[in-house]
């Protein structure tokens, strides 16, 4: 029965296909809480200085802040909004963000660029925390 309900609760990404392989992966882990974000190491008693956010330092650093309300987040959706020239959005999930051009009343082809673009932009904000932490570089959105 737990197996059963495991399945049920996985989330079905829908996969972009010309977007790198690692990055739709990306996005489907975050989505389900399966990446190394401060509070998920600290569940697993890794020490850290902190929990907090890597880019913002406000808020506990969980997948859904640094992806969907993190102000580093927020500024690159504001963009990516600007360019399919659709309302701003936000989102407090990752899923629901994942869903977001689902939703943008865009025509399909449009559709697909805007979802791509996200998932993408899921990796790069990833990756920036990453450089962050790691090499010490400190990149704020343009
Ligand atoms: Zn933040």
């Amino acid at each position: 029965m737990a197996k059963e309900n495991e399945i049920a609760n996985i989330y079905a990404l829908n996969w972009c296909k010309w977007v790198p392989f690692k990055c739709n992966i990306h996005a489907w882990r975050a989505e389900m809480d399966r990446i190394s974000t401060k509070e998920a190491l600290g569940k697993r008693n890794i020490p850290m200085a902190n929990s907090m956010c890597s880019f913002c330092g406000t808020n506990v650093e969980t997948a859904n802040h640094i992806f969907t309300n993190c102000l580093v987040a927020m500024a690159i959706w504001d963009e990516i909004a600007r360019w399919f020239k659709v309302s701003p959005f936000s989102a407090s999930l990752v899923r629901d963000l994942l869903n977001i051009a689902k939703a943008s009343g865009l025509e399909d082809q449009k559709k697909d660029m805007m979802h791509g673009i996200i998932i993408i932009s899921c990796w790069g904000i990833w990756k920036a925390r990453n450089e962050k932490i790691f090499e010490g570089k400190d990149e704020k959105p343009k």
